[in-house]
């Protein structure tokens, strides 16, 4: 079982939807939301706290962006450190959102955080250790 605390931040248009409602219904994820200040016609914000299965979550997640929501982990979040990145590509491999991709012809291999469903399996394949799970920095990303 997976279980992490989430940040929703929906745009003027899906604030109407039941978008968390389908992520019970479609994906078999449990929820708890732990806060939420969502108004017609405005962006919303909300809190979740979000479980299932590993596959499960990462399809929520995929769900959840697709409609335009973003989504950050409250608590942590993944970061890449470029200055150990030697390109080796290990990482795109396992990474199941898409977030690590290999740019050609370059053949660099570039990190979307945005994609990123923190799902950590980028940080015990990559040689270098360039691959960095933290506690979240930004402050756009926290509650209010
Ligand atoms: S596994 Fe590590 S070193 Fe290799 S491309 Fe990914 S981040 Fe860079
Ligand atoms: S933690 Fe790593 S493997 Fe998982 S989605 Fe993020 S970048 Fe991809």
């Amino acid at each position: 079982m997976y279980e992490k605390m989430l940040i929703l931040k929906f745009p003027r248009t899906n604030v109407q939807e039941p978008i968390v409602c389908n992520l019970a219904k479609n994906f078999d994820l449990t929820f708890t939301i732990l806060n939420a200040a969502i108004s017609p016609r405005k962006e919303g914000q909300m809190v979740l706290q979000l479980s299932g299965s590993p596959h499960n979550f990462d399809e929520g997640v995929r769900y959840l962006r697709g409609r335009g929501i973003i989504v950050s982990n409250a608590g942590e979040e993944i970061r890449r450190n470029d200055e150990k990145c030697v390109h080796c590509g290990s990482c795109t491999a396992v990474c199941p959102t898409g977030a690590l991709s290999i740019e050609r012809p370059e053949m660099l291999v570039v990190f979307d955080q945005e994609k990123c469903s923190i799902c950590k399996l980028c940080v015990s394949v990559c040689p270098p250790h360039a691959m960095e799970l933290r506690p979240a920095e930004n402050g756009e990303t926290q509650p209010e």
